[in-house]
């Protein structure tokens, strides 16, 4: 008889062995399937999506630098060889911790012998009058394509309006976190570009990208100065930094500051943090900690379960090594992924479970074209092209599947040497996009 070699590699999983449901396939659901692949376990990934989303990239879609499916990869195609691995396109609507079951949104129900929450967190809002409605979060490819036309439709209208005098225009982030910046950045190179290269009609000296902050520096979680080299290269882009100034309504022709301050804005990028509150962790019946994460024992097992994990921005991670809740960040996602999965297995082994500890390899944001920040492990700050050198390197080597590294690498290379290139294309309505 012969036998294809995956198969022997790759045995069918015994009936018997027990049922691992993992909700969500972001850098910390992928992580713990990716661990427990070809273990004597029926593993089960859920996702609203049938592909993995490569987050720290949205900006860069958002603003017409990458395309959409340059950060993102089919959670089938990863998992294609890993004949324990199933994946089930759904979203998961509740958590039945008493008989062990998941429901999914259509109705259906998977049962478990562990559950791993994995959903991420979402935008947080913080209770502003007229943000949900009309500002534009970046949390998830939708969100990138939504902002992506929005951003091109404003420009386009922009630029039939100026028959006469080319007309200014206002653009307002809210956040100065990575995000914010990143995204002020790259809006401000996305305007000169569709200027210089595409003539749209809009008075660029006048056309204002608006980032505002309630603390007193950018980057919080950066040293000060890398706060200060931030605030220095967005100026020298051109774009209005303000800090110690809040956002208190947003409706559909701008925003309202705290001072009565008014701005007239059709766009208004929402960067300003993230909840789990409202996600699928915030359904299983626990009283969420922090930010809506969920409360986890030192071996991420859910306070007050039994055989549920969580990991992830959804959850209020502790580093056993200090003591604190981990930062949202993609490290502490993918690491608390992989060290959950160990500890299902040594559940299923009957051996102890240990505390996670997290290996901080440092932090870093773009802020534009050859200028970035990293503050690596040892509190040392890398600014300028070598930092942004670092940037791009390190998201280059977690951008998962090769076909999205390659893609990406050209184009950025691409786009270093002949800047205004990039797909400006508004492929749908963004009124209708989801
Ligand atoms: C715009 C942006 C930029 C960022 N930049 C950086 C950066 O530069 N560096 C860094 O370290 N971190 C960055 N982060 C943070 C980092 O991306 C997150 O910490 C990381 O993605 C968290 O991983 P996760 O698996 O917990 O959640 P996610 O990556 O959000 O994945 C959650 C998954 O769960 C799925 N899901 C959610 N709810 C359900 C449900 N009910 N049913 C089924 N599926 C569900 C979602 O579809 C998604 O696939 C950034 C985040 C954002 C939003």
């Amino acid at each position: 008889m012969v036998t294809r070699r995956w198969s022997t590699r790759h045995p069918s999983p015994d009936p018997d062995a027990p049922k691992v449901v993992v909700i969500g396939g972001g850098f910390a659901g992928l992580n713990v399937v990716k661990r427990l692949a070809n273990e004597p376990v029926r593993v089960t990934i859920v996702d609203q999506h049938n592909f993995h989303t490569f987050l720290p990239l949205l900006y860069q879609v958002a603003t017409a630098g990458l395309e959409p499916t340059d950060v993102a990869y089919p959670i089938r195609t990863i998992f294609g060889q890993s004949r324990n691995v199933n994946f089930r396109h759904a979203r998961a609507s509740g958590v039945d911790v008493t008989h062990r079951v998941v429901t999914l949104e259509r109705g259906d129900e998977i049962a478990f012998d562990h559950l791993v929450l994995a959903g991420g967190a979402t935008a947080a809002f913080f209770g502003v009058p007229g943000a949900r409605e009309h500002a534009l979060p970046l949390y998830s490819l939708s969100d990138a394509r939504r902002l992506r036309n929005h951003l091109l439709l404003a420009l386009e209208d922009a630029d039939t309006r100026s028959e006469a005098t080319p007309v200014p225009l206002s653009f307002v982030v809210v956040g100065g976190g990575p995000t914010g910046v990143e995204t002020a950045g790259a809006l401000s190179e996305l305007l000169d570009v569709c200027v210089r290269r595409d003539r749209l009609r809009i008075d660029r000296e006048a056309t204002r990208v608006i980032l505002i902050d309630t603390a007193q520096r950018l980057l919080g979680t950066f040293p000060e100065s890398a706060s200060r080299y931030a605030a220095a290269q967005l100026k020298r882009k051109g774009v209005d930094v303000r800090l110690g100034e809040a956002v208190v309504s947003v409706d559909a022709t701008g925003v309202t500051l705290r001072g009565g301050e008014r701005i007239n804005t059709t766009t208004v990028v929402w960067a300003a943090g993230v909840t789990a509150l409202n996600t699928i962790a915030d359904r299983v019946g626990i009283e969420p900690g922090p930010t809506g994460r969920v409360t986890v024992r030192s071996d991420l097992s859910v306070v007050g379960c039994t055989n549920i994990w969580a990991v992830g921005d959804g959850a209020a991670v502790i580093d056993g090594a200090t003591g604190d809740v981990c930062a949202q960040l993609a490290p502490v996602a993918i690491q608390s992924g992989r060290h959950c999965a160990e500890q299902i297995l040594n559940v299923i082994t009957k051996r102890e479970t240990t505390a996670f500890v997290y290996h901080d390899k440092g932090i870093m944001a773009t802020i534009g074209r050859r200028s970035a920040v990293a503050k690596l492990h040892s509190g040392t700050v890398v600014k300028g092209t070598v930092g942004w050198m670092a940037w791009l390197a390190l998201h280059l080597f977690y951008l998962i599947g090769f076909r999205n590294r390659i893609r990406v690498l050209i184009n950025w290379t691409w786009r270093y040497f002949d800047w205004p290139s990039g797909p400006r294309l508004i492929i749908a309505d963004a009124a209708t996009e989801e």
